[in-house]
């Protein structure tokens, strides 16, 4: 059967610096893409899904040998396996209520297994399967609609949400303040891990110039993650820990910690002082835009510098030597191996190691594709410059965007956090399922088993 799929384009709309809409950067250059985009066929946005649970009728369904299809209108429609639909049973001897844990062994569920009866409820699929113990499993429609995979039917919710911006973001950045951010009943801490959502970056303003406030306010995401540089870091210019960011040099667009098998996820910083000189102003850039109009422009550079390797290293500090886990080390974009978006942009040339897992054909190509990404990621137009103060501390997403500084006189003091990307975005999940969704207090204190993570 042929279908016609479709889904609902949710994007967000415009804001006054006209950011350039993003959603997911699909790659095709290897095969094993290409398999899983003929696997997973990206719905077209042409359509909306209907919605079940607004109309009045129920869903067609019907059985066919070892699949159970789901009629959502005329057109649309969903196959789930039994043996899928058996293994996702979320009545409470199938999964713990409480921890949110598998309970049924899947392996004595026959691989040969078929309902013995399929209802269409107004609480959703009711199916019936042959056991000793008679067993009913119930599926919520919204539940099957957004899990459907034979096709897939709605766009993954992070990939709609990323809004790429360029210097011009300087007339309007991201900003919350302080006193938002810390306010107990948690409201503009979802909005500061919005922004972050959204930007990679948001400013705080009116931070109190102490380290302990600083710290504080780090803590409000989620607990620190320790380092060899510390756990709460708060330095001058005095090389005291091996690395250029405690010197006085100007330091290009970077991530940090591209020697880690995980690099921090967010890193807040905050400039308590700076006396006796001037310069070091602030650099941001984000990441995936210049990913983005990368794979526009070179399409052959962006597909090199999502499949080489690069290794790294943090050799600084004699007590200290890193590398990530495997060595040969992680491309500079890397994508979800499913939807193919783009997660990850790694780089800092200055850590980098040696290159000896080049294939000898592309070793010109590599230094040809890595000249065209630093070309682009220093052209003024995607070069965010802003001079930070005492008072105003700021937050990026290390996966996303890049940082950097320019030279300086004088003496600075700057303190900052690292936070665990899991961590982020755990807090960002548990602040949308108390803000963002329809269900009220008591269903989020009691978290449902169709919640769409689990
Ligand atoms: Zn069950």
């Amino acid at each position: 059967m042929s279908l016609i799929l479709s889904a609902p384009a949710r994007f967000r709309t415009g804001s006054q610096w006209t950011p350039t809409l993003y959603r997911g950067l699909a790659t095709h250059f290897t095969r094993a893409s290409a398999s899983a985009a003929l696997a997973h066929p990206s719905p077209s946005a042409s359509q909306p899904v209907p919605d079940v649970a607004s109309e009045g009728n129920l869903p067609m369904i019907s059985m066919d040998g070892r699949k159970v299809t789901v009629g959502w209108d005329s057109r649309t429609w969903s196959r789930f396996h039994s043996i899928w639909l058996r293994d996702h049973c979320r009545c409470p001897e199938c999964f713990h209520a409480i921890t949110k844990q598998r309970m049924i062994d899947t392996f004595k569920i026959p691989p040969d297994i078929t309902p013995i009866k399929i209802n269409a409820t107004t609480s959703g699929l009711q199916v019936s399967w042959p056991s000793s113990e008679p067993h009913v499993s119930l599926y919520p429609w919204s539940w099957l609609q957004t899990n459907s995979y034979d096709p897939p039917l709605r766009p993954r919710e992070t990939q709609l949400e990323k809004i790429m911006w360029s210097s011009q973001i300087q007339t309007s950045p991201p900003t919350i303040t302080y006193q938002e951010a810390m306010a107990e009943d948690d409201r503009g801490l979802y909005k500061w891990l919005n922004h972050v959502d959204h930007f990679g970056m948001c400013f705080i303003s009116g931070v109190p110039p102490t380290p302990e406030a600083t710290e504080e306010l780090s803590q409000r995401i989620a607990f620190i993650r320790e380092t060899q540089y510390g756990k709460f870091w708060d330095f001058t210019s005095d090389l005291a820990r091996g690395d250029t960011a405690y010197t006085t040099l100007a330091l290009g667009a970077h991530t940090d910690n591209t020697y880690f098998t995980d690099p921090c996820g967010l890193q807040l910083f905050h400039l308590l002082s700076h006396t006796h000189g001037s310069g070091g102003s602030t650099l941001l850039v984000d990441g995936f835009h210049v990913a983005a109009t990368l794979k526009k422009l070179h399409p052959d550079a962006y597909s090199i510098l999502s499949q080489t390797p690069v290794p790294a290293h943090a050799a600084g500090e004699p007590s200290a030597l890193y590398q990530p886990y495997p060595t040969s080390g992680y491309p500079v974009l890397s994508h979800d191996p499913v939807t193919r978006e783009l997660t990850q942009v790694r780089w800092n040339n200055d850590d980098r190691s040696v290159m000896n897992n080049l294939d000898p054909h592309q070793v010109e190509e590599w230094y040809n594709a890595i000249r065209t990404w630093q070309k682009l990621l220093t052209s003024a137009d995607l070069e965010y410059w802003v001079q930070l103060s005492a008072g105003t501390a700021v937050i990026i997403d290390n996966h996303r965007v890049l940082h950097g500084r320019s030279a300086f006189t004088g003496k600075r003091r700057m303190c900052g956090a690292y936070i665990g990307a899991d961590e982020y975005r755990s807090k960002l999940a548990v602040l949308r399922e108390k803000f963002a969704s329809t269900t009220s207090d008591s269903e989020i204190a009691d978290r449902s088993v169709w919640n769409p993570a689990l």
